[in-house]
C-alpha cells in the first residue's frame, strides 16, 4: 500500500492520502475482501468464492449449504468454509448473511490470532462500528443478531465477549459492501474491505470504485495530487444536497460538509422549472407538480414490487404529461420518472418509446453528474443499447461511445462489463459505417446481428445493483 497514507484529521476522523500523482482511471489500489458471503436469497446461484452467477454450481458434500464453480473454487474455499461447514452441519441450518460473515470475521481473527492482516492498513476489529450510537430499535436488532451468533458459533472456537461480538456486527453494518455478479448488474453478496473503509465520503468524489475479479479497485476519476485526500461517494449524487445528507446521517452516522453540500451545488438544476418564454411556470405549479412527482413515484414503486408493469407505464406517462410543461430537462423529478420509464418500456421490448425516454435522461444526466460517474456510463450504455435495438443506429453508436470511455475509467479494461461494451462498440461501428453506404446490407446485417442476440444486457427492471456501494437496508 505505498499508493496511500493514513491519517487523522481533528474532528473528521480518519482518511487516506494519495502519496503520489494519479490520472483518470489509475488504479490506486486493489483489495482482496477480508471475508465475504453470498446473500440468503442467492446461495444456490452465485459461487461462494469468486461470487460469480453461474448456471451449475458443484454443492458442497458435507453441508450441502456451500456451491461453487469447479473444484478450483472449493479447493480455494477450503480454510475459510472449514469452521462454517462444521458449525452449519451441527446447527442443522443456515444462519442468515449477517451472522455468517460475522463468524467469518472471527474465525480468521482466530485463525491469524490477530484482526491486522497483512495488506491492511488498519485492523477489522479496529474500523468504525458506531454500537454506541445505535437508536433503541438498532439496539435490539443487534442483541437478536449476537444471541443467533452465540447459538452458531461452535464451543471449541475461541471464545470472544459479547461486546467484541457486537462490535464486529457493528462493523458488518458501518462498512459491509456490496458485491456484484461478475457484469456488476446484480448485488450477490456482502463482504469487508478494511482499506476501502478508510476511503472518506464525499458527494462529488476524486475516485470511485469497483468490484473486478473477486477484488475491490480504488479507481482515479480525474488528476489528484500527491497529498490530496481521497474519496468515494457512498451514496448516489442525483439526490438533492438535503436528501444526500439526510441518508448519510441515517446510513453513515455524518453529517458531510462536502464543499456540494454546504453550497448546494446543482441543487437549483435538479429543482429547476421550465424557462419557456411564453410561459413561464408560477413557484405554485412547480411546487404542484414536484408533489404530484411524489406521490407517484411512490405509486409506481408498489405496482413495480408487484410486477405490474403495465400499470408503472401508465402512471409514468400520467406523470410525464403534468411534469414536461413545467419541469426543466434536469429536474431529478422529471429524470426519475424518465429513468424507469425507459426502463420498463426496453423490458417490456418497447425499443422506440424507451430510446424516447432513455435519450432525454441521459441528457439531463450529463448535465449534473460528473463526467466519469459510472451511473453516467451505466445510464449511456443501457440508453445506446436500447437505441441499437430501436434501429435509431447514429445516436446508439454515440451513446456506447460516450459509455465506453466512461467505463474505461470507472470500470478499467479487464472487467467484462467494459469488454461486452466493446464488443458492443464494434458492431454499432460496423453497422453506423454499413448505415451510410448500403442501407439494405443493413438492414439485412440487423436481422441476423438481432437474431444472434448479442446484446443482452438490460435485466429485468429493479432488481439490480443498488447505486450505494456499500449494503444498507433500506
Ligand atoms: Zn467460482
Ligand atoms: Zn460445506
Ligand atoms: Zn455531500
Amino acid at each position: 500500500m505505498e499508493s496511500v497514507e493514513l491519517f487523522t484529521l481533528e474532528g473528521k476522523g480518519r482518511g487516506l492520502k494519495a502519496t503520489k500523482e494519479s490520472w483518470a482511471g489509475d488504479v490506486i489500489f486493489a483489495e482482496p475482501a477480508y471475508a465475504a458471503v453470498v446473500f440468503d436469497s442467492l446461495t444456490h446461484r452465485v459461487c461462494h468464492t469468486c461470487f460469480k452467477r453461474q448456471e451449475k454450481l458443484h454443492r458442497c458434500g458435507q453441508c450441502k449449504f456451500a456451491h461453487y464453480c469447479d473444484r478450483t473454487c472449493q479447493k480455494d474455499a477450503w480454510t475459510v468454509h472449514k469452521s462454517e461447514c462444521a458449525a452449519i452441519k451441527k446447527l442443522g441450518n443456515v444462519p442468515s448473511e449477517n451472522i455468517r460473515l460475522a463468524a467469518r470475521i472471527l474465525w480468521r481473527i482466530e485463525r491469524e490470532g490477530t484482526g491486522l492482516s497483512e495488506g491492511c492498513i488498519v485492523a477489522v476489529d479496529d474500523l468504525q462500528n458506531h454500537v454506541e450510537s445505535l437508536g433503541e430499535e438498532q439496539k435490539k436488532d443487534l442483541d437478536a443478531d449476537v444471541e443467533t451468533f452465540l447459538n452458531y458459533w461452535p464451543p471449541e472456537s475461541s471464545m470472544f465477549g459479547v461486546q467484541y461480538i457486537s462490535n464486529v456486527f457493528g462493523v458488518i453494518n458501518c462498512n459491509g459492501f456490496t458485491v456484484s455478479d461478475q457484469r456488476g448488474l446484480q448485488a450477490v453478496g456482502v463482504a469487508i474491505f478494511p482499506n476501502l473503509c478508510l476511503v472518506n465520503h464525499n458527494c462529488w468524489p476524486n475516485c470511485t470504485v469497483i468490484f473486478n475479479n473477486g477484488k475491490i479497485e480504488l479507481r482515479a476519476l480525474g488528476k489528484i495530487n500527491k497529498g490530496e485526500e481521497l474519496s468515494v461517494s457512498y451514496v448516489d449524487f442525483l439526490n438533492l444536497s438535503t436528501e444526500r445528507k439526510e441518508q448519510l446521517k441515517r446510513q453513515y452516522y455524518f453529517d458531510c460538509t462536502c464543499e456540494h453540500c454546504t453550497k448546494g451545488i446543482k441543487d437549483d438544476l435538479m429543482l429547476a422549472a421550465k424557462s419557456d418564454e411564453e410561459h413561464k411556470p408560477s413557484a405554485e405549479e412547480v411546487k404542484e407538480v414536484i408533489q404530484f412527482s411524489k406521490d407517484t413515484l411512490e405509486k409506481i414503486g408498489k405496482a413495480r414490487s408487484e410486477g405490474m408493469y403495465h400499470e408503472v407505464m401508465k402512471l409514468c406517462r400520467e406523470c410525464l404529461k403534468k411534469q414536461e410543461p413545467v419541469l426543466a430537462e434536469t429536474n431529478i423529478y422529471l429524470l426519475r420518472i424518465l429513468s424507469i420509464a425507459s426502463e420498463v418500456m426496453a423490458y417490456l421490448q418497447n425499443f422506440e418509446s424507451a430510446a424516447d425516454y432513455a435519450r432525454q435522461m441521459v441528457e439531463g444526466y450529463m448535465k449534473i453528474y460528473h463526467p466519469n460517474n459510472a451511473q453516467l456510463g451505466m445510464a449511456l450504455m443501457r440508453a445506446g443499447v436500447t437505441h441499437w435495438h430501436a434501429g435509431v443506429i447514429d445516436v446508439g453508436h454515440g451513446m456506447i461511445c460516450k459509455a465506453y470511455a466512461i467505463l474505461l475509467v470507472t470500470h478499467g479494461p479487464t472487467h467484462p462489463i467494459t469488454k461486452d461494451l466493446e464488443v458492443i462498440r464494434h458492431q454499432t461501428e460496423m453497422e453506423m459505417r454499413m448505415f451510410h453506404e448500403n442501407e439494405y446490407v443493413y438492414y439485412k446485417m440487423r436481422e441476423a446481428a438481432l437474431q444472434n442476440r448479442p446484446m443482452q444486457v438490460l435485466p429485468e427492471p429493479a432488481k439490480e445493483v443498488p447505486v450505494g456501494i456499500f449494503n444498507k437496508k433500506q
